[in-house]
């Protein structure tokens, strides 16, 4: 194959035994009995066994002596099945063996600053400062692996259909899509700057406008977002955009794309079409907008047993135009402790309390609020939510959304399955135009391009009316978000108007891209979802770090090339940027940092 090489080792089988054969990997683990190495040889296709017997060979005695883990190495041996009862059943090549002639040592390696055995807990900034040997590991090989098998999908399904691949900028004019901008100052235009994209959204609907009828990207976007679990400050998407097209033609394409990619890492498909909820059901029944259907306890409605009830503090908040809702999180422990720890949680969450009740053997349910109910009342909320003995019901009362998203969340603390061997996927399908924030100012739930299902909905009731947007959900887990767009400028400032961007600041900030709108632009909808969420579900990761190559830390660091860093002061003046004195005294109170 090649002149290290004419077998990669996870092509040796039985039927190999007798062959001789040069393979080129690295020594993974050594174990020495006696004078005999036997060396686990690894190259990207797996691991064989390789025995250096200076017994027989007298010639690699100094090698057998001096290998040492992660030796990069050049073997010729022979192949030999392994003297019975020595097999190794979990190893594929595991009935066979290498007795080694000649042993090359390609590259000697450093003793190692970690364990490269996957059951070895590492900790984390260790693995990313040596990620090029974190990636040695099994697991992430694997996940590399399966990653290059979802693009590869993707690739394969959008050009077997006709898409057009279009790469767009990364140094752009600032795109509003949510977060905060990753800004890289200009040079030539001192004071001015690039923003990184947040996604291509603005250039794909320019060319929906260009006539490209249907595009996609694999694309780089960055977000300065604070640090969440599972977001990096730059991530990849598929991003995808037709003309002509709806709502159906988005979620038909995205069900075959993401089927195809389930299929190369799972080896089946998905059985399509994939369910779809509407973002109001996914709030009422499971207090969040992706809802993880692989467990039941949905919320049940128990504002009308409280109405008019002895129990003041439920009965006062439905009064008040509240809700009570509840959860029934079926046979769990019942110890006071438990059940105060539960009330504890509810308030961390937001809620202002919580009610357990348990049912008890016999059917009498034990509750601190039992006593101001009556048997009529107890019997109206068993039967709601079909409690049986040992059920224990979490009930909270509050504002419609604020009980809702309460019991959500512990809906999922007490339901949700660890890791993914399932996969539920999900459409979120008719999210509203915008989100409400606290202050009662209105910001849009996907992006201002979103169109709204009728433009009369969006002028009478702005913070009500519904878009033509929709989500994909997998095990709880937000996958992407996608709409129709509005084409039409008018209602684009329509919309501009109403989040209070001024006709002359969205011709600042957008006159570029409502200026194309003007130009016979065609209907069109599109969708992005994240290639690392998707991955790292389908490789049962908890983060998407893990299936990233080369990630930053959950604060935005890259202790494998410590970036971000400082710059020298030739840079910054060639950019016109001086540091804040502020920056700068902290810089200098603190040089490592
Ligand atoms: N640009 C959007 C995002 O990145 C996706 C879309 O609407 O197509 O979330």
């Amino acid at each position: 194959m090649t002149a290290y090489r004419d077998t990669y080792v996870g092509d040796l089988d039985a039927d190999a035994a007798g062959k001789t054969v040069t393979i080129a990997g690295w020594a993974s683990r050594i174990r020495d009995q006696g004078g005999v190495a036997f060396v686990d040889v690894r190259d990207a296709s797996g691991l064989v066994q390789v025995v250096i017997a200076p017994d027989e060979v007298p010639e690699l005695a100094d090698v057998a002596r001096n290998l040492r883990r992660e030796y990069c190495v050049k073997i010729l041996g022979e192949v030999r099945a392994r003297p019975a009862g020595t097999e190794n059943l979990d190893l594929p090549t595991g009935a066979i063996e290498i007795a080694a002639k000649t042993v090359e040592v390609l590259s000697t390696s450093q003793p190692l600053p970690f364990q490269l055995d996957d059951a070895v807990e590492t900790d984390e900034l260790v693995r990313l400062q040596y990620r090029y040997l974190d990636l040695r590991r099994d697991r992430m090989a694997a996940n590399l692996k399966a990653r290059s098998r979802v693009v590869a999908a993707i690739h394969h399904n959008l050009d077997s259909a006709g898409f057009m691949e279009v790469e767009t900028p990364t140094l752009i004019k600032s795109t509003p899509e949510g977060a905060r901008d990753v800004l890289v100052p200009s040079r030539h235009r001192q004071g001015h700057f690039y923003a990184l994209p947040q996604s291509p959204q603005l250039f794909k609907q320019l060319l929906m406008v260009a006539g490209v009828d249907r595009y996609y990207q694999i694309a780089r976007c960055y977000r300065d977002e604070d640090f969440r679990a599972d977001r990096q400050i730059e991530f990849t998407q598929l991003d995808l955009e037709g003309s002509f097209w709806g709502q159906d033609e988005v979620l038909a394409t995205i069900e075959a794309v993401v089927s195809d990619a389930v299929e190369a890492v799972r080896s089946a498909p998905l059985d399509l079409p994939l369910a779809r909820m509407t973002y109001q059901d996914a709030m009422d029944r499971f207090g969040s907008d992706k809802p993880d259907l692989r467990f039941g306890m949905e919320i049940t409605e128990l504002s009308e047993v409280f109405a008019g009830s002895e129990f003041k503090a439920f009965a006062s908040v439905v009064e008040g135009g509240g809700v009570v809702r509840a959860i029934n999180i079926g046979a769990s422990e019942t110890s006071r402790s438990h059940l105060d720890g539960i009330i504890d949680r509810a308030k961390e969450l937001g809620a202002k309390g919580l009610v357990w009740m348990v049912i008890e053997e016999g059917g009498e349910v034990r509750s601190p609020i039992a006593k101001f109910l009556e048997a009529s009342e107890l019997a109206s909320i068993t039967i709601a939510m079909d409690a049986g003995i040992g059920d224990v019901l979490l009930l909270v009362a509050d504002e419609s959304r604020e009980a809702s998203e309460v019991l959500g969340q512990l809906r999922l603390d007490h339901g949700r399955p660890a890791g993914h061997e399932n996969l539920s996927f999900l459409w979120v399908t008719d999210f509203p135009v915008f989100d409400v924030t606290p202050d009662g100012g209105l910001v849009p739930a996907h992006h201002p391009f979103t169109s709204p299902r009728s433009v009369e909905e969006l002028r009478e009731s702005p913070e009500t009316a519904v878009a033509n947007a929709y989500d994909l959900v997998v095990n709880g887990v937000e996958l992407g978000s996608g709409s129709v767009r509005i084409h039409d400028p008018a209602v684009q400032q329509e919309v501009f108007d109403i989040l209070g961007i001024a006709p002359e600041e969205a011709h600042q900030r957008f006159g570029w891209f409502l200026e194309a709108l003007r130009y016979g632009t065609p209907p069109h909808a599109g969708f992005a979802f994240g290639i690392d969420r998707l991955v790292s579900v389908l490789q049962n990761e908890p983060n998407i770090r893990e299936v990233m190559p080369f990630p930053k830390t959950q604060t935005g660091l890259d202790p494998l090339t410590s970036s971000p860093s400082l710059v020298t002061a030739e840079q910054l003046a060639e950019l016109g940027i001086e540091l804040h004195p502020e920056v700068r005294e902290t810089l200098e109170a603190h040089p490592a940092e």
